[in-house]
């Protein structure tokens, strides 16, 4: 097998490839792997600097746009990814924001339109994995249900079957993080998530990788992402150590299965060396 080794991950904005595949994404670094980023809209609608929301006053999408491709750059880096492909859909907000319908949206955009664009960047790279979210987008946000959708669609558009993983995260972390925040300041971080049944069955969860040799990369990529992820924020409220120590796996389930693995695997290429 000395076919060369190519990771894809599917993401909706820029900071999703720290928060989500921040410890993976180096460490198939430092296994020869090859590793694409696609980051499908540019994030007009995250927070401002100052924590200004897109509904106040100063909040720019544009200025917020170009500030996180700034640091989309730093993360990446930080991250040793190798191509950082940006497909420059608009930011769709949050559900039903009128954000989703402008016409340059990701959600408004045709899924053909996105999926053929994603295929082109699969049939150059042809990754024998790919990563992007289930079709709840993790946690509902319309342009994560988007990549969801566009990643589905381009897989039928190519001319191979490479071994899809949704990023995950089980159950039962989930509520050990959310009994963390609660004791931490007895606010969430994310008020939203408290009323969505968080989390994946843990008997679903088909990928457990162990990234305590890259996590310190994620808690820097993450930091980078300074406009949206701030001082406040779960994991930088960690610390370094704090964070070191507690966020040791990232988990996957698995959706498409040409290597017909069975179980739980440590390593997203498993079948393939
Ligand atoms: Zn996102």
């Amino acid at each position: 097998m000395s076919e060369r080794l190519t990771f894809l991950a599917v993401h909706a904005h820029p900071d999703d490839e720290a928060s989500s595949t921040g410890g993976t994404f180096p460490l198939l670094q430092s296994q020869g792997v090859r590793t694409v980023l696609v980051t499908c809209t540019n994030g007009e609608f995250g927070d401002a600097p100052g924590g200004i929301k897109p509904d106040e006053t100063g909040h720019d999408p544009d200025e917020v746009a170009a500030l996180r491709q700034v640091e989309l750059d730093t993360a990446a880096s930080i991250l040793r990814i190798d191509r950082v492909v940006r497909l420059g859909y608009r930011d769709s907000g949050m559900v039903g924001w009128p954000q989703n319908h402008h016409p340059s949206s990701f959600w408004a955009t045709p899924l053909e339109d996105g999926a053929a664009r994603l295929a082109e960047v699969l049939t150059e790279e042809r990754p024998q994995v790919v990563m992007t979210y289930n079709d709840f987008g993790f946690y509902g946000h319309p342009d994560h249900i988007q990549a969801h959708r566009i990643t589905m669609a381009a897989l039928d558009l190519i001319d191979y079957e490479p071994t899809v993983y949704f990023n995950a995260i089980p159950k039962s972390v989930f509520k050990g993080w959310r009994d963390r925040m609660r004791e931490n300041d007895g606010i969430s971080e994310h008020p939203e998530e408290e009323e969505n049944d968080f989390g994946t069955a843990d008997d679903l969860i088909a990928a457990i990788i162990d990234v305590r040799s890259t996590n310190e990369m994620k808690f820097d990529a993450l930091a980078a992402h300074a406009s949206q992820i701030s001082e406040d924020s779960f994991w930088m409220k960690m610390g370094r150590e704090g964070f070191m120590a507690t966020m040791v796996n990232e988990w996957f389930t698995r959706e498409r299965n040409p290597r017909g693995l069975d179980g739980v695997v440590s390593d997203l290429f498993a079948g393939y060396r």
